[in-house]
């Protein structure tokens, strides 16, 4: 039975050990202990006492600096973990793979590493660990949440059972729920509003094609949510994406906003509040992004009154045996289910699944590997059996078209 280190306390790091938890529970021999440690010790306290009154099972928590390699390192030291799963922020992806390089330990996350100073999205970090990752004889796995993750095992899937070739592909996240809120994001707001606020950028045709944020619209009917806007962005994926399956033509990434979210981010802009570089405030240096973090509602406290559904899917255009065809795969998740079962609404739901099954798929051995590596290296079949199995059901269809945008 394995030991996992998770760190981070957020909403994504909750789901992920509640359903670990609910794994040793049920006396599944793949996670056997579970250490939970973070910047704010209180917040693991509580995601362990949640955990103990929903599943039985006790958790052991720890305070950790995971910026702090040596300190990090000596935490890993200390629990002796088999895998080491960061669900902190993007920014402690580097040092949280140095200490595991230091300690022989492998790695997990679910979102691509990004320097403080620059809201810029790249593999090239973490894929430079790559050789010492292999000499190490150890293995990470990147990317390992909804999108990035499950959008690159549906992907795989649907390349290994249904196409001989794709062309195309479009990944459609909408998160129909509604949290009651004026303005408030559904993961990490320093984070979200970089991502958000980033120049959107495609693959087309073996190039980058790049244009304003927030500028390309489309409107489209999700299942179990109704029509919405939905805009092109960048997403980390389409670069692991289209270097694992160079076949693919154009890849795309479609995000629904809603009218008054993006009301309020054109205002938070306009007004300098979405900066990443320091200005001076009363003799001191801060950052406005951080600041609005601040002030706005932690994602992970938006659970009790999110109501609605999120809709994430991918439809890829390809050939079979001679013949075009496009596919749909997708998941819809309720964000009242999931807050029932875990505390946590939608979107931290469909992140930590996945995360925990990133887990499971190395824990078990059924994906194995030295070095670093994204999730479309792997075998997609297990991961998509433990989608449907642990709360994050999947359906597949054909369409009658491809894409008319
Ligand atoms: P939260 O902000 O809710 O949680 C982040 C946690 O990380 C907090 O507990 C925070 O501690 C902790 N943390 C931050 N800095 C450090 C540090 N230096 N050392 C130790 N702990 C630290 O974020 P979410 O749970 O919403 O998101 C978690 C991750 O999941 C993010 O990387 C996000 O980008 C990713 N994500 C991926 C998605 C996907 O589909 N692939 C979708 C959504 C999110 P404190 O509370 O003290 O600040």
């Amino acid at each position: 039975m394995s030991k996992i280190l998770v760190i981070g306390a957020g909403g994504v790091s909750s789901v992920a050990v509640h359903k670990m938890a609910q794994l040793i529970a049920a006396g599944n021999a793949t996670f056997g202990e579970i250490v939970l440690a973070s910047r704010t010790l209180s917040k693991c306290e509580a995601i362990a006492e949640s955990v103990k009154q929903r599943t039985g099972v006790a958790i052991t928590t720890a305070q950790i600096d995971a910026d702090d390699v040596p300190a990090m390192t000596a935490l890993i030291e200390q629990k002796k973990p088999d895998l080491v799963v960061n669900l902190a922020l993007p920014y402690q992806d580097l040092p949280i793979m140095d200490a595991c390089l230091a300690t022989g330990t492998d790695y997990l996350d679910t979102a691509n590493y990004e320097p403080r100073d620059e809201a810029k999205f790249e593999y090239k970090w973490q894929w430079d660990y790559h050789d010492r990752f292999k000499e190490a004889g150890i293995m990470a796995l990147l990317g390992s949440g909804f999108d990035p993750g499950v959008t690159s095992v549906f992907t795989c899937w649907l390349k290994k059972h249904h196409f001989d070739r794709i062309d195309t592909l479009d990944i459609l996240d909408c998160n129909g729920g509604d949290h009651g809120q004026h303005f408030a994001t559904n993961f990490n707001p320093e984070i979200n509003i970089r991502e958000v606020t980033a120049n959107s950028r495609h693959w087309e045709n073996g190039q980058w094609v790049e244009g304003p944020p927030l500028t390309q619209k489309q409107e489209f009917d999700f299942e179990a949510v109704g029509p919405k806007n939905m805009y092109l962005m960048y997403h980390e994926e389409i670069e692991s994406l289209k270097t694992h399956l160079p076949e693919i033509q154009r890849i795309r990434f479609w995000m629904t906003f809603g009218d008054a979210y993006l009301t309020h981010l054109a205002v938070l802009q306009n007004v300098g509040m979405t900066r990443i570089d320091p200005v001076m405030y009363e003799g001191r240096e801060i950052i406005p992004l951080q600041f609005l973090k601040a002030v706005l509602p932690e994602p992970a406290s938006l659970g009790e009154t999110t109501k609605g559904n999120t809709n994430i899917g991918v439809i890829a255009t390809g050939v079979k045996d001679g013949v075009e065809k496009t596919l749909y795969v997708k998941n819809i998740c309720s964000h009242e289910a999931a807050y029932e079962e875990t505390g946590n609404q939608g979107v931290s739901y469909t992140t930590g699944v996945p995360a925990m099954i990133g887990a499971a798929m190395k824990l078990s051995g059924q994906w194995q590997g030295k070095g670093v590596f994204n999730m479309e290296e792997f075998d997609p079949d297990p991961f998509m059996e433990m989608l449907n199995q642990h709360g994050l059901p999947w359906t597949v269809e054909e369409l009658e078209a491809p894409l008319a945008f």
